[in-house]
């Protein structure tokens, strides 16, 4: 029979050893280690007890004046065991510091050496140092510790939260084998917010995933893991399967665990959720397009507002409208100098300006603006994504290039690059010729790229993104938090900055566990040595919130809007002074 699946705690206790996982020093330095601690201490001996004279050059040096260097040496190595050993090393020190104590006292007591006081000494403030320098240690990881956890737990439900899911259906991927990825979101659950109040809407979410949780651990037959998105948005994985009626019958178990009526503060509630699935690899083969798909299905379930409420993913799902129409816009747009940028300030939380972002603009036939959160996935899909990204990076370095001369501020320009112009073999050659033309230093030179670019591509895009650092231009992670991607990933990303999502900003005060997931962002981003901004800050509310969970910058319209080129220049020289 099949393995049951592990507990929920399980996963996230496995998410959180794997992302602690980089700490670990080598066994083999270990045992070169301690032997080069023995040596340096058996030379001690060796050279305090000697009476012998070497020559350096014009000066003669009594062997014995060489006992500090080994000393010195033995002491290194103490350290080294305590700090990257652990428990082990903790131990194997006080072993060996302790071992000398008997030697010591009788070189002391019998053998009358002066050199075994020093000794005594030396040895008994390593062994403080080593308790002092475990106990830091200990603390310091028990703080790692919960901070993984929290990153990969869904505070509110303690379901694994959206960075689980996405490591989850990495392994699962990983593995080869097929599986299913369910999106589920619960009906009309705004309203019954805005009626009943957060406080119970909490409640429910809560209820909830006690639900999907029993169905979960009451399933022996296939694998499963159900997992908090964000909200009302849940997710499933389901392996181990024998075919596609055992799947529908499986979410059909986790549909009437939702639909019985839920009794929150004595008013019966009669809540419904949409699901849609997708399967790997049939449908898609990387976690984030097979969300993407099962999206597209729960939100097909939610448009058709049918008594049904499963769909699996079909192509046909996808829209084509407004595609063709965007295609041809954009192309003229291309042909006649239509692509410009508007940029929109970023502050550190003093109000100090630390630059602008770049964004792309497009007009309609009547002038009026086109959204580039509508015009980019169509100029990705048709594959001209990367000379819209040409235009922006070398309009906007044009103009930004001379006011920052002019103005002597420390700002940085950030543009967004997509995978395909990340990719162009030319990049790294146009990003050097736009720096020298416009004179920016590559420091004050921001790329930003979305977190799937990170997941999806990720051994192709570091080759480039290495190239760029050597550039010294930095590197910025966008829209952090809404892709499936694994947080050990980001070890191997040389980022600068992480840009939080303005969805997990949208709710931080709402919402505790989008507030703590927040949190736990900063935190992680902070101990892997990254800066991080909030996107999308509109209220005096979230900066409060953002300065006490220890924010580096925000980007929002509570102190700017995308400006045009002059409203961005009485910025600058508004600050400059
Ligand atoms: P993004 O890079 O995450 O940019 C931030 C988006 O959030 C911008 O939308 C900005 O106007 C909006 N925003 C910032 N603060 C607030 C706020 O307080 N409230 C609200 N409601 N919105 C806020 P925009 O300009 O519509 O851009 C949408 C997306 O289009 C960008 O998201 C980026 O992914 C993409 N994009 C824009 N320009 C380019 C480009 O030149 N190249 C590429 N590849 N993508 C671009
Ligand atoms: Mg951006
Ligand atoms: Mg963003």
């Amino acid at each position: 029979m099949d393995k049951k699946l592990r507990p929920n705690s399980n996963i996230i206790e496995r998410l959180a050893d794997s992302l602690r996982a980089k700490a670990k020093a080598p066994a083999g330095a270990f045992v070169v280690l301690i032997l080069l601690y023995i040596m340096s201490v058996v030379m001690i001996t060796v050279v305090a007890r000697s009476e012998a004279v070497i020559t350096l050059g014009d000066m003669k040096a009594p062997l014995d004046s060489f006992a500090g260097v080994f000393s010195a040496l033995s002491n290194i190595c103490i350290i080294m065991i305590v700090v990257f050993y652990g428990k082990s090393g903790f131990i194997a020190s006080l072993v060996m510091l302790l071992g000398q104590f008997p030697s010591m006292v009788t070189g002391l007591l019998i053998r009358h050496q002066p050199s075994s006081i020093s000794g005594l000494f030396t040895n008994t403030f390593a062994i403080v140092a080593v308790i002092m320098i475990y106990i830091n240690k200990k603390k310091v990881n028990e703080y790692h510790e919960r901070m993984t956890k929290l990153a990969v737990t869904d505070r509110l439900t303690s379901l694994p939260n959206r960075f689980a899911c996405g490591e989850i259906t990495r392994r699962y991927i990983k593995r080869g084998e097929d599986f299913a990825a369910v999106s589920i979101d619960v009906n009309n659950f705004k309203s019954i917010n805005d009626t009943m109040g957060y406080a119970t809407g909490n409640k429910i979410l809560i209820e909830i995933a006690e639900r999907l949780k029993a169905v979960q651990e009451s399933e022996t037959f296939t694998e499963q893991a159900v997992a908090r998105l964000s909200g009302d948005e849940f997710a499933l994985l389901i392996r181990r399967y024998t075919s596609e009626e055992q799947v529908l019958d499986i979410i059909k178990k986790y549909e009437s665990a939702i639909n019985s009526v839920i009794t929150i503060d004595g008013c019966d509630l009669y809540i419904t959720a949409s699901f849609g699935y997708a399967f790997y690899p049939n449908d898609a083969v990387t976690a984030d397009a097979l969300f993407i798909c099962a999206n597209a299905a729960m939100e097909e379930v939610k448009r058709a507002g049918s008594s049904r409420h499963i769909m699996r993913f079909t192509p046909n799902i996808v829209k084509e409208e407004r595609t063709l129409e965007l295609e041809s816009r954009l192309r003229t747009a291309l042909d006649s100098d239509g692509i410009y940028f508007n940029l929109q300030p970023q502050f550190d939380l003093s109000h100090r300006l630390r630059g602008f972002e770049a964004l792309a603009r497009m007009n309609d036939e009547n002038g009026r603006p086109i959204s580039p959160g509508e015009f980019i996935p169509v100029a990705e899909k048709v594959g001209l994504v990367d000379k819209i990204d040409g235009v922006v990076l070398r309009k906007s370095a044009e103009f930004f290039g001379p006011l920052l001369k002019k103005s002597g501020l420390d700002i940085t320009l950030s543009v967004n690059v997509s995978v395909r112009h990340l990719m162009n073999n030319d990049f790294i050659d146009e990003l050097k010729n736009v720096l020298e033309t416009t004179g920016i230093p590559a420091d004050h030179f921001e790329i930003e790229i979305t977190e799937s670019i990170m997941i999806d591509s990720v051994d192709k895009a570091l080759r480039v993104i290495s190239e760029v650092e050597k550039l010294g231009v930095k590197i910025a992670i966008d829209d952090f938090g809404t892709g499936y991607s694994s947080l050990s990933y980001l070890n191997k990303f040389p980022a600068d900055l992480l840009k939080i999502d303005k969805s997990f900003i949208d709710t931080m005060n709402t919402n505790d566990s989008s507030r703590q997931y927040v949190a736990a962002i900063i935190s992680i981003g902070h101990i892997m040595g990254f800066d991080v901004i909030s996107e999308g800050v509109e209220d005096a509310e979230q900066l409060d919130t953002l300065k006490e969970i220890g924010c580096d910058y925000i980007q929002g319209f509570i102190w700017g809007r995308p400006l045009s080129m002059a409203e961005a220049e009485k910025v600058v020289l508004s600050q400059a002074g």
